[in-house]
Order: C-alpha cells, then sequence, then structure tokens
C-alpha cells in the first residue's frame, strides 16, 4: 500500500531565498515551481534520489501554510507517504478508525492526488497520502 517517503513539505516565508540555499549551497536542483490556488502556496519541488523536497510559500495571509509558520515558524510542516491506489487506502483507514483531515482525495501539486490524515492520529506528524 505505502511504497515509499514521496516528499518532505517544508514551510518556507520566501521561496526564491529558500530555493537559493538549496541550489546555490547544497547543489540541488529546483524541477517545478507551481501555484496550487486550493491550497494557497505556492511550491518548489527539489529531487533528491527517490524522494523531493518541497518548499511551501504561502499565496495567503490566510491560508494553511502561513497559519503553521505564525504558530510554529518555518520548518517541517509534513511527511508525504507514496500509496498506489489513495482510495484504497483512505477506505483501509477509515475501516480502522484513524482520523482523517481529508474524507476523499484532493488535487496536490504536480498533478499527484493527496489527503491528509489528522496530526492527532500520528502523535503530531501531519502525514499526506499521495499518489501519483
Ligand atoms: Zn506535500
Amino acid at each position: 500500500m505505502i511504497t515509499q517517503i514521496d516528499h518532505i513539505g517544508i514551510a518556507v516565508k520566501d521561496l526564491e531565498e529558500t530555493m537559493k540555499f538549496y541550489t546555490e549551497c547544497l547543489g540541488l536542483k529546483v524541477t517545478d515551481i507551481e501555484t496550487v490556488e486550493e491550497q494557497k502556496v505556492r511550491t518548489a519541488f527539489i529531487p533528491i534520489g527517490e524522494g523531493e523536497i518541497e518548499l511551501l510559500e504561502s499565496t495567503d495571509p490566510d491560508g494553511p501554510i502561513a497559519k503553521h509558520i505564525e504558530k510554529r515558524g518555518e520548518g517541517i510542516q509534513h511527511i508525504a507517504l507514496r500509496v498506489e491506489n489513495i482510495e484504497k487506502a483512505l477506505e483501509e483507514l477509515k475501516q480502522k478508525g484513524v482520523r482523517l483531515i481529508d474524507q476523499k482525495p484532493r488535487k496536490g501539486a504536480g498533478g499527484a492526488r493527496i489527503a491528509f490524515i489528522h496530526p492527532k492520529a500520528t502523535k503530531g506528524v501531519l502525514l499526506e497520502l499521495c499518489e501519483r
């Protein structure tokens, strides 16, 4: 059901400034920059081996990333696990009584279908399920 860590989502105030660190200091490449209106974020993807780092900058002061930064500061916001079939994964979790944020998949960056598990169910980690 879960095949790998898909990406790690990092909340940042300034996407361009943060990208500079990853490209100039760490020698990595940004492959895609995308705005996801639905989630009020602008994202930059930085592949590392099989996984990726996803930098997230809020496009709105009321967006989830802006709120995360307000409460906890910049840093890791979520960890995404890749699943083969997101509907099946959500169904299995519901049957096990796991608290979910998303009952149904929604659209994520890079054409992925995503759904979040509630951090109350995971000892404080916001876990994203991600199907590509
Ligand atoms: Zn993500």
